[in-house]
């Protein structure tokens, strides 16, 4: 066939496509061109542009996504059978059976209404799905198509451009992010946006721009030094920003209800390396150079997304103390981040590939979907099946009667149960998904019928609040856990107090009396004043001290000086990590002293942070059934810290008894910081406040002290330091 004469339009176009997609066959590609062009020559488009303007952008897009000739080459002919007198058989005869099988799908897709009753909307989806089942290709090139419809939107009529932009959001966007091609999910989330909510699109665009410098700034500090140390490293990497979408920050700012400064990871450092290793190499250098926050860490290079998207995602804290995002990838993962399923198409090579590609199991993945509308299935429920399919972000699962509960991705079943009632999330016992028994933290997935078994004795405890993933849920188990703890910490606080009352041998007053010692601690009734000692806000003591005779000046010195001794030594020790849990609020207690080499245990203690016990301390045997409340914590020391420990020693009283006693606890390196000696009938009865490294110290110390002439017995303090 003799080459016809080329249009300049033409000829720019095909360049255009070359530059896209080197391995289009532009013979091919231009015959198809003719015949559209022919087909559609009556045709214009509502911009008053010709028609061919349309099937040529759909076609380039096609190819920019590096698919075939063929899908190309039906893209320029999309509209054909919808639009022109052409038929199926002449296309068939003209460009053969597969272009044609393509083009019938799309014109199939293109008739369908997804804003109408849910019945012809289920109905029209589940066709829609049957014909990409056959052949991805076809889905590729209906997202093609609407792309160019949203970018030329402005020329249709407001309510038709609307229903346009609701069916892109509801649909196509879903359908886009469901096969990963993010590059036309964001473009046409950003179109749609601009539609529905112009004003909104318009004040985020300037927002934006003004923002962009200021952050870009920000984002320097990072890359900098990042820049130098690959480069040091021997590293190559590309080092670039990535703008979160309008509608992505538009979502997140409706859902959290915040501002846009409020929102930290609009722009994020992308690092695109050669291979898998310096992604893991790039990020090691990030977190060396910069601290990480550890719970926004996400590997999706090990663990793909379902739209096969990998990524390390990280967020260190900048030079400034803001959050800063980076991503890491290789430059494959980056063009399936862009081109998801299209990445993956592969020219027929002829060569049996015996390893499923990501596109069969996508593919299965649609035939599965279909299925899920077999039988009597109503149309309502497999519109919820699917959307629950398509956005991952959202689990909606069943409960035994057959109602839609909608959670977020990664819910729990104790969140399924507060969702259905709060009741039911109060007494929750245990779950049952699909009928099997699941643990409480079991993540649910979209689909699942969850039945949820309650028994009248279960309560919420702390560690709920580590399995539920809703702020409903959240909210719930908090406010009993705070309403247990009162009552929880008046029952301690009045143990506390009798026992107190018992060793400074005091009687219980009258009722009138104590409720005026809770009104002069400035609490309204005596329970008040029970809670506030429970918690540890007011000691016994303290109370105590007002229900005794006036002491002398003497003994409150005393006892005023081993208090602040001991009040300094717990804020400012250190020495235990509390496991699971970072930057907990740690306080030595009172009771017992633990030192570094007892066995300890941690008391979650609300607004004060843990509590640490031996494990053998009394008040630990005594809380120890508020299971949930005990956190594991292990000794985490640095090198010479010391920590104060009570012991008390009995011996024959002599001269010098105290210089020998101390000579044997300082020559072993323990500080005494505090020694109270009495004699009464020739026996002295001696305690000290020391500073150990840890058990170890403490009883070499104590065997010292026993060798001393005299002493009879030395011991560790019981109770600790105890000032009374
Ligand atoms: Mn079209």
């Amino acid at each position: 066939m003799a080459r016809e004469t080329t249009s300049p339009l033409l000829k720019k176009w095909l360049e255009d496509v070359r530059k896209a997609n080197r391995r289009v066959d532009l013979d091919y590609i231009s015959h198809a061109y003719r015949f559209s062009e022919q087909a559609h020559r009556q045709q214009q488009r509502r911009s008053g542009e010709v028609f061919l303007t349309h099937p040529m952008a759909v076609a380039l897009e096609l190819a920019s996504l590096h698919l075939d000739t063929t899908t190309v080459a039906a893209g320029l002919l999309h509209d054909i059978l919808e639009d022109t007198p052409v038929n199926n058989e002449q296309l068939t005869e003209e460009f053969g059976p597969q272009v044609t099988f393509l083009v019938e799908g799309v014109t199939k897709i293109g008739g369908f209404r997804f804003r109408s009753r849910e019945e012809v909307q289920a109905e029209n989806f589940r066709k829609m799905l049957l014909s990409m089942a056959q052949d991805l290709r076809i889905i590729l090139i209906k997202l093609a198509d609407r792309l160019h419809n949203m970018r030329t939107i402005e020329h249709l009529d407001r309510r038709h451009a609307r229903r346009i932009a609701h069916e892109t959001i509801d649909i196509y966007v879903p359908l886009a992010h469901r096969f990963g091609i993010n590059r036309i999910k964001i473009e046409l989330e950003n179109l749609a946006l601009s539609v529905l909510h112009p004003e909104e699109h318009k004040l985020l665009e300037e927002a934006l721009e003004l923002d962009k410098r200021k952050r870009m700034k920000a984002l320097g500090g990072v890359r900098k030094p990042i820049q130098r140390a690959l480069k040091e490293a021997g590293i190559r990497a590309e080092i670039a920003w990535r703008l979160k979408s309008y509608y992505s920050i538009h979502i997140k700012m409706q859902r959290r209800g915040v501002e846009l400064e409020d929102i930290y990871d609009i722009m994020a450092l992308r690092i695109i390396t050669s291979d898998k290793a310096s992604c893991y190499h790039v990020m090691g250098i990030a977190h060396s150079l910069f601290v990480p926050i550890s719970a926004r860490f996400k590997d999706f290079i090990a663990n793909p997304k379902t739209n096969m998207y990998q990524s390390i995602h990280t967020t260190i804290i900048g030079p400034n103390g803001e959050p800063v995002e980076i991503q890491i990838r290789t430059r494959e993962m980056h063009r399936v981040a862009e081109e998801g399923i299209a990445a993956h198409w592969k020219y027929k090579s002829g060569k049996a590939d015996s390893k499923p590609s990501p596109w069969d199991e996508q593919v299965k993945w649609v035939r599965e979907v279909i299925e899920l509308q077999t039988g009597e299935a109503d149309a309502q429920e497999f519109m919820e099946h699917l959307k629950l399919e398509l956005f991952e972000n959202e689990v909606y699962s069943f409960t035994p009667a057959g109602d839609v509960i909608r959670l977020p991705a990664d819910a729990t079943p104790l969140d399924f149960a507060f969702a259905v009632h709060t009741d039911v999330g109060m007494h929750c016992q245990g779950a049952k998904v699909n009928g099997r028994i699941v643990p409480l933290s079991e993540r649910l997935k979209s689909g699942n019928t969850v039945e949820i078994l309650t028994s009248p004795n279960q309560h919420p405890n702390q560690s709920w609040l580590r399995l539920v993933k809703t702020a409903r849920a959240r909210s719930k188990i908090n406010r009993y856990l705070r309403e247990q703890q009162s009552e929880q910490s008046a029952r301690l606080g009045h143990e506390l107090l009798a026992r107190e009352m018992k060793k400074a041998r005091l009687k219980q007053p009258a009722k009138e009396k104590f409720t005026d010692l809770a009104q002069s601690f400035g609490f309204e009734t005596i329970e008040g004043l029970y809670e506030s000692l429970g918690r540890g806000t007011h000691s016994a003591t303290h109370v105590i001290d007002k229900l005794l005779p006036p002491r002398t000046e003497e003994e409150a010195t005393q006892e005023g000086f081993i208090q602040r001794l001991v009040e300094r030594a717990r804020s400012t020790v250190r020495g235990v990590s509390v496991q699971g849990e970072g930057n907990m609020m740690i306080n030595f207690a009172h009771c017992c002293q633990p030192i570094p080499g007892d066995q300890i245990l941690g008391y979650v203690t609300r607004g004060r942070g843990v509590t640490v016990h031996r494990s053998d301390c009394p008040n630990v045997l005594r809380i120890l059934e508020e299971e949930d409340r005990m956190i594991d914590v292990t000794w985490d020391t640095e090198k010479d810290q010391a920590f104060m420990v009570g012991i008390t020693m009995t011996a024959q009283d002599r001269m010098s008894l105290l210089g020998d006693v101390g000579r044997a606890i300082s020559s072993l390196g323990a500080n005494i910081r505090n020694a109270n000696i009495s004699s009464e009938a020739g026996e002295a009865v001696g305690r000290f406040v020391l500073e150990v490294r840890n058990l170890q110290h403490l009883q070499r110390v104590l065997k010292n002290v026993k060798k001393v002439k005299g002493v009879e017995r030395v011991e560790r303090l019981a109770g600790g330091i105890d000032v009374t």
